[in-house]
């Protein structure tokens, strides 16, 4: 099954090759990136956030009904994401929609006041998006902190993830 990369205008340019090229490693599947003007919406005046389960309802909607496009979605953009009961989320996937969102805003350097470098956030983006495609393929989350599929809460624990799955959660992919 293929998977499939919608990046946002507004998300950092120039990344978006690399950024396919480690996701396809990670998970042995060639993402294909696709062109389509999708609009955000979701945004929370008072969070100056977006509402994740808001975007993921229109990506639902646009890609089955206007769209239609085959296999998992995910969304690369730079707005700043939240759920209910949650202050941020780096990402959240809906598996029963095969859709996705990841965000850029806290995976840069910068946000931590430090020096930008996108060797850092290509690799942060490639293991969120991984880690969200992964769920969309079915890998449910992982105990062990080197995985992808680790949920992590801090940029320091994303970090330690390492560029690949664990095996267990390769033998899972498998088809
Ligand atoms: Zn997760
Ligand atoms: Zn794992």
């Amino acid at each position: 099954m293929g998977i499939n990369i919608l990046w946002d205008p507004l998300a950092p340019e120039g990344i978006e090759l690399p950024v396919a090229r480690m996701i396809a490693m990670i998970l042995g599947r060639e993402p294909e990136l696709i062109d389509y003007p999708f609009l955000i919406e979701g945004y929370d005046r008072t969070r100056n956030q977006y509402d994740a389960q808001n975007i993921l309802d229109r990506l639902q909607d646009t890609f089955t009904r206007r769209y239609p496009i085959s296999g998992p979605l995910l969304l690369v953009t730079s707005h700043d994401l939240y759920v209910n009961g949650c202050d941020f989320v780096f990402g959240l996937a809906r598996p029963a929609c095969g859709v996705a969102v990841v965000s850029t805003a806290r995976l840069g350097n910068e946000y931590y006041g430090r020096t930008p470098d996108d060797t850092d956030l290509v690799d942060r983006v490639a293991k969120e998006g991984a880690h969200e495609l992964g769920h969309l393929l079915g890998l449910g989350h992982c105990g062990n902190p080197e995985c992808v599929m680790f949920r992590p809460r801090t940029l320091d624990e994303l970090d330690r993830k390492r560029k690949m799955l664990c095996p267990a959660c390769t033998r899972a992919l498998a088809p």
